[in-house]
């Protein structure tokens, strides 16, 4: 099951969304080799994504980017609107803490990037950068929310290994903007559907006999919740020949020339780890 769970809570003040990933992350893992560090955070990472892609209306792709110089440089995670995510990272295992790993040591100063490349209109492209702040990724995003958007967020993002294989997921709730009711009424509603998100334990969140519907109706049955249908995703890859051929033929002769290797210029894909092979000219 690898699905987000729409959901609202007292006549849509709030909103929420419920992500849980079982084969998504191994799949999207598998072709790469990570210390159980960088396995963690690419998870979280996937999860708040799909939490802020499924925030946004979009046809085309959705790109979360952290940007570092700390041990981990680049990590991203893009999405399309059809629910194909896949995610990269680039790091230097050298200097990864040990066991400390408060998001500072993982990033050192870091940027949150996201962008949304609309497939319809060519030049229509929203960003969004921040500063990453904060002690965890859940943290950095609900203040993103906060200094950019100005909306009151809770994020809970859960991660496990079980069986060699990487689980993830968690719950966020935004107070929504509105007129008609009281600010008092307003911040009481979020202030409950925080604390009751918080009563949300790692072992209930990840019980294979309760299902999505069934935890948020455990925590939420008082709060007039309403479910909308569960979206389903999967890991995916979209290089092609075509598109490491339109790459290479973007470098000069020079930087062309430093690549080959045995007379092939070889192209491995970070994100899926197909292997691409040229020879000389086989791009143009
Ligand atoms: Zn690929």
């Amino acid at each position: 099951m690898n699905i987000i769970l729409p959901f609202i809570l007292n006549d849509g003040l709030l909103r929420g969304r419920f992500v849980k990933l079982d084969s998504l992350m191994s799949d999207a893992l598998c072709h790469q080799h990570h210390p159980k560090m960088i396995e963690q955070i690419l998870a979280e990472s996937v999860t708040v994504a799909l939490m802020l892609s499924s925030f946004l209306k979009y046809e085309g792709l959705f790109t979360m980017q952290i940007q570092g110089k700390g041990p981990v440089t680049l990590l991203v995670v893009d999405i399309t609107s059809e629910g194909k995510v896949r995610t990269s990272v680039r790091y230097d295992e050298k200097l990864l803490p040990q066991d400390n790993k408060k998001l500072q040591d993982i990033f050192g100063t870091g940027v949150l990037v996201f962008t949304v490349d609309q497939a319809t209109q060519q030049d229509e492209r929203y960003q969004g950068v921040v500063e990453l702040s904060g002690s965890s990724l859940a943290e950095a995003v609900e203040k993103y929310f906060q200094s950019s958007e100005q909306i009151l967020t809770h994020l809970l993002l859960f991660s496990r290994e079980k069986n060699g294989l990487c689980q993830t997921g968690g719950l966020v709730v935004q107070l929504m903007p509105d007129n008609t009711s009281s600010n008092e009424k307003r911040l009481d509603a979020f202030e409950t559907a925080c604390v009751l998100a918080d009563s949300l334990k790692k072992v209930e969140f990840f019980d294979e006999k309760l299902s999505a519907e069934k935890l948020l109706f455990r925590l939420y049955h008082a709060d007039h919740l309403l479910l909308f249908p569960a979206k389903q995703v999967s890991f995916a890859c979209r290089c092609s020949e075509e598109k490491v051929k339109k790459m290479l033929r973007g470098f000069s002769t020079q930087e062309l020339d430093a690549m080959y290797q045995n007379g092939e210029i070889q192209v491995d894909c970070q994100f899926c780890g197909k292997t691409y092979c040229f020879k000389k000219g086989e791009w143009e």
